[in-house]
């Protein structure tokens, strides 16, 4: 479902973040990439929906090389949540997670019906939460409108980038919880960035450990608890 196949990104001041990196994902499967700030993860994230360019290798998207996709194409099949939420502030809730939709040219019905399913997947009764805005809903409940938002136009992947680093550790562990829970039902192809083993070993069915751009380990968790 995602591939990564010799990977490497050099920025163009010559800084070599990420080096020669390899693994797949499927689809079901949560891949946490793990590593000290600055070891490239977030890199890595962007080379996939394209937001900077990879340097050389190949990186492929349900089988297809994305260097011979349109960027906006394939990003309508990414969803993408990071850890500064990224909520339009002048957006009501339910145009904020009915963005890509509406960008895809779904129907107003449709559009708006999958609005609602989405906020009640994440725990968000639409009938309180639609017409709000992003200022008036906590750190916990904007988070979960990041999720809703990159799920709504059923993505095959979904990359999320320490997305719940930013919160209280009892708001985080529900969110955890729940990113399972919806994993069972939705079962995406997830890449999740985070710096936190306790989190990676919970989250993930894969954990790569990247330590100055390098690929040192990758492993189950079951694999890594016994040879760290
Ligand atoms: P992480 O997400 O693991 O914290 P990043 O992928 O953000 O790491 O960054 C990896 C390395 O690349 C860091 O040393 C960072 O300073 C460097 N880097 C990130 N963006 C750029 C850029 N645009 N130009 C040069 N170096 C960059
Ligand atoms: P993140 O890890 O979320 O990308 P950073 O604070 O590392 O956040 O980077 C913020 C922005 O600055 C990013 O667009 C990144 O590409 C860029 N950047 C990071 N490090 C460098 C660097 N050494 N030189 C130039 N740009 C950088």
């Amino acid at each position: 479902m995602l591939k990564f196949e010799q990977v490497s990104k050099t920025y163009p001041n010559g800084y070599h973040a990420v080096k020669n990196i390899s693994f797949e994902v499927d689809s079901g499967e949560i891949l946490v990439l793990i590593g000290p700030s600055g070891c490239g993860k977030t890199t890595s994230m962007k080379m996939i929906n394209r937001l900077i360019p990879h340097t050389s290798g190949k990186i492929y998207v349900q089988g297809k090389d994305i260097t011979q996709e349109n960027p906006v194409t394939l990003r309508k099949n990414i969803g993408y949540v990071i850890q500064q939420i990224g909520l339009f502030p002048h957006y009501t809730i339910e145009d904020n997670v009915g963005l890509i939709p509406e960008l895809k040219g779904w129907s107003r019905d449709k559009k708006k019906a999958r609005v609602s399913e989405m906020l009640r997947l994440v725990g968000l009764d639409p009938e309180i939460y639609a017409k709000r805005y992003p200022k008036q809903l906590s750190g916990g409940q904007q988070q979960r409108v990041g999720v809703a938002r990159a799920l709504a136009a059923d993505p095959d992947i979904i990359l999320m980038d320490e997305p719940f680093g930013a919160l209280d550790p009892i708001t985080r562990e529900q969110l955890q919880d729940e990113l399972l829970r919806l994993q069972q039902e939705v079962k995406k192809t997830i890449v999740f960035v985070t710096h936190d083993m306790e989190e990676a070993l919970k989250l993930g069915d894969k954990i790569a450990i990247l330590r100055d751009g390098e690929l040192v380990q990758i492993d189950t968790p079951e694999q890594i608890l016994c040879h760290p």
